[in-house]
């Protein structure tokens, strides 16, 4: 399910960073030269949200400056809005004080952390009373964050920070929340240390632990270790995948709802790379619309709609690239050659100069050696699909080695 809305906490002080953080909150530190919000928007908006809500307080109006200039907003389409806090009220305070911008159910994010999950994955399997669904992240040292236990799928226990180094279950700073929750909160309270504790006595917080990528910028050695870390770690595998005869029934032509159907296993491949970590992007071929069949915006709302289906199953599509043209078209602004036409590689190239792809590690899926040609040509290693379950397929292809996310 795709939450209608992110909220992201970026109020905190900062004191463990000194000097770094004596002008500047801490989410808007520069990591490999940008914000880090940039990373947690880049995030957001590549899994379709689209409104976000910054809470900010210390320097609230630099976290406002900020959310008016980003180019990541503009990227993605996204809807900055911020709320800046009069005094401190902790991460709950600042929640409760935002009560009437809340959507019914948002994602809640730590603005100094990042935890690289599925985030159209986190509502739990059952359990109609939860309140708030974190995701949970073993790690080596765990005092500097309080510890987690878990019963299945519920939080049984969220305790004070551990007195001395080891490892441990902890809070990756990644909710789904219902907005029932500012009930439970009082003017003045921090999430971590006040409210979930209580409510994970009450058994209203779910849990599920996973292994993505964490990193928490809140002490120098890690801030310092993101700089080289972050940008590694958005450097994906990307699957790029064909449309007609890989996700959907090839039956000639399709361009419009009545006539897609999803080939068996589509949509579960989908969501299988997105919980790896990979990007999942579309390389079509539709000179159905060089040879009059339908229009280039036709083709956009077909895409809009049966991607979009995907958030019900927790998936999604990162980007799409399709190739209008073809040197026999009846439409004369089509009609032309293209080196996006497959056999060539123009639209997979054009993916890999907008998103930070290893290409190494990437995979083309098609049913045709025009794919598989389009891939050589790209550089990117190529699978023939040739029917049957495509999650199947994909699951056999994949190296586990190299799928991890680790
Ligand atoms: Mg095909």
């Amino acid at each position: 399910m795709k939450p209608a809305q992110a909220v992201i906490l970026c109020g905190g002080l900062g004191a463990r960073l000194g000097h770094r953080t004596a002008a500047t909150p801490k989410p808007l530190l520069a990591v490999d030269g940008s914000p880090f919000l940039d990373v947690l928007l880049f995030e957001i908006g590549r899994h379709g949200i689209k409104d976000v809500l910054l809470l900010a307080g210390f320097e609230g109006e630099q976290v406002a400056r900020y959310a008016a200039s980003t180019p990541i907003a503009a990227r993605f389409g996204l809807d900055v809005k911020v709320a800046i806090e009069p005094s401190p009220a902790g991460t709950g305070g600042a929640l409760k004080l935002a009560e009437h911008l809340l959507a019914p159910e948002f994602l809640l994010l730590n603005g100094d952390s990042w935890f690289d999950v599925n985030l159209l994955d986190l509502a739990p399997a059952a359990g109609p009373d939860w309140l708030i669904s974190m995701r949970l992240r073993g790690v080596p040292d765990a005092s500097r964050y309080g510890l987690v236990t878990l019963d299945g799928e519920q939080v049984t226990s969220i305790s004070e920070k551990p007195p001395s180094p080891g490892p441990g279950v902890i809070n990756g700073g990644v909710w789904l929340a219902r907005r029932e929750l500012v009930r439970f909160l009082t003017p003045k309270c921090s999430m971590e240390s006040d409210v979930l504790p209580d409510l994970a006595a009450q058994g209203r917080v779910a849990g599920k632990v996973c292994d993505g990528y964490f990193i928490d910028i809140g002490v120098p050695a890690d801030l310092e270790r993101a700089q080289t870390e972050v940008p590694a770690r958005r450097r994906r595998p990307a699957a790029f995948l064909d449309r007609d005869g890989v996700l959907n029934v090839d039956s000639g032509y399709v361009g419009s709802r009545e006539r897609w159907r999803w080939i068996d296993g589509a949509r579960a491949a989908v969501k299988r790379f997105n919980d790896l970590g990979w990007y999942v992007f579309v390389v079509t071929n539709q000179s159905g619309v060089a040879r009059g069949y339908y229009g280039e915006e036709d083709v956009e709302a077909l895409h809009r709609q049966v991607f979009g289906e995907l958030a019900d199953l927790g998936a999604h599509v990162d980007d799409v690239r399709f190739c209008p043209y073809h040197t026999e078209g009846t439409v004369e602004r089509y009609r032309r050659e293209s080196d996006w036409r497959k056999p060539g590689a123009g639209m997979i190239l054009d993916l890999m100069r907008h998103w930070p792809v290893d290409r190494e590690a990437s995979l083309l899926i098609g049913d045709s050696d025009s794919d598989l040609e389009a891939a050589r040509r790209a550089g990117v290693s190529g699978r023939l699909f040739s029917g049957g379950s495509l999650d199947r397929f994909v699951r056999e292809q994949i190296d586990p080695a190299q799928a991890g996310a680790p």
